[in-house]
């Protein structure tokens, strides 16, 4: 018998289970609501056309090789990524305050600047947002941290728990480590505004708490890359450190390629390097350096400005459609006259609406309906089209009446 007899069935990813669930389904009319990927009106992954120009490009690059990147990633690419999230005129950035390297997407990031964290930060406690993506207590617990939670979110308003927030945090022990969505809230869809943000700051820098952001969706949510960067660029001009996790998966559409970055900003040039030194030694061992391909065709973008004012024009016309399938569904519930207020779903940002559906109301959606979302009531805009929105809403009122 095996040796592994006893090992129990682990249940599925709750996010990405809902794909798996769904390509069980065999309606013609399912729709896949689930995992935040976008989709075309078509219903299609869309590979963005700046992307495969840069593909070509390095394809026909016969100068081009397949050797190892060194430990901390494609030089260009961590600069030009830095560059991208504090801005290209960055005094932390002039003054080589700045540390960045070259991470597996998102989630790599993510996990890096934890692991860094619990080796070298003298206080191991780090607030995430209540909810948050499913994934941050998973990275941070097996990294060594220990995940507390701040209120971020009211369910009774929908809408930012900014009083609960202020107060959760400013109990937080000082030095505590504080986990910031850096806009599009994953799953709530709900930002603080800049003047909110302005007092977060405040607050962090009194207590000597330590911003991590993560920035997943920088020019998903308003379209224009420099307004989603907003939050981050107030913590950095007040000269005080942050750490800051970046993801291509979404802006440029790399999902699969695994494109990230991790930069930690420091007081000064001299701290900035001996943290990179260390990083090193959290790399190495992990999975020694990072995949070139999908940096290098952010590099190729980023550096280039007729291919940069491409990649934005094609950005924002992900995020108009994200957003024309709010009004869209908005305007169908109203048609419909659906009973509940469901202004949130115009008002809430990026990827994702935080429906107020509870967990028999979504069984009910899939039983029904054949519409897979997580259990939480979270469904992603960008999987919907004019075409599905008139069966989402007909789900929606079905479930609700
Ligand atoms: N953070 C948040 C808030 C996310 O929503 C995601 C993607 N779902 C990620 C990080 C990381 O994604 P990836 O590792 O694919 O870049």
């Amino acid at each position: 018998s095996s040796v592994f007899a006893n090992i129990v069935r682990a249940p599925e990813d709750p996010i990405l289970g809902v794909t798996v669930a769904y390509n069980k389904d065999s309606s013609p009319n399912k729709l896949n609501l689930g995992v935040g990927a976008y989709r075309t009106e078509e219903g299609k992954p869309l590979v963005l056309n700046v992307v495969r120009r840069a593909e070509q490009m390095l394809v026909n690059d016969n100068s081009r090789v397949k050797e190892y990147l060194p430990i901390v990633g494609l030089a260009d690419f961590n600069k030009l990524s830095a560059k991208l999230i504090f801005g290209a005129d960055s005094p932390a950035i002039q003054e080589n305050r700045v540390t960045t390297v070259q991470c597996l997407s998102g989630t790599g990031s993510l996990r890096v600047g934890a692991e860094f964290l619990a080796k070298h930060y003298h206080q191991l406690t780090i607030y995430i947002p209540n909810p948050t993506w499913g994934n941050h207590t998973k990275i941070f617990t097996l990294a060594g941290l220990s995940v507390k939670t701040y209120r971020y979110y009211d369910p009774a308003t929908r809408g930012l728990d900014f009083q609960g927030l202020l107060e959760d945090l400013g109990a937080a022990p000082s030095g505590s480590i504080v986990l910031l969505h850096a806009c599009a809230h994953n799953p709530t869809g709900v930002d603080p505004t800049n003047e909110q943000w302005e007092q977060i700051r405040q607050l962090l820098r009194s207590k000597g708490l330590l911003p991590f952001f993560d920035s997943a969706y920088q020019g998903f949510a308003s379209g224009n890359l420099d307004a989603d960067a907003q939050s981050v660029r107030m913590f950095v001009a007040d000269g005080g450190e942050c750490f800051a996790a970046q993801s291509y998966a979404k802006n440029m559409g790399l999902y699969g390629e695994r494109v990230g970055a991790l930069s930690i900003v420091c007081k000064t040039a001299d701290v900035a390097s001996r943290v990179e030194s260390q990083l090193k030694l959290v790399i190495r061992p992990m999975y020694s350096n990072p995949p070139i391909h999908g940096a290098s065709i952010v590099a190729t973008i980023l550096k280039d400005r007729d291919m940069f004012n491409e990649w934005t024009v094609e950005l924002k016309a992900m995020a108009d459609r994200i957003i024309s399938m709010r009004q869209q569904l908005f305007d169908a519930l109203s048609a419909k006259g659906t009973p509940g207020d469901w202004s949130h779903i115009i008002k809430q940002i990026g990827m994702f609406t935080f429906t107020g559906l509870n967990t028999e109301q979504v069984a009910f959606m899939t039983k029904e309906y054949h519409i897979y979302l997580t259990s939480d009531g979270r469904i992603s805009m960008a999987g919907l089209s004019s075409k599905t929105v008139p069966h989402l809403a007909e789900a929606i009122h079905a479930a609700v009446t």
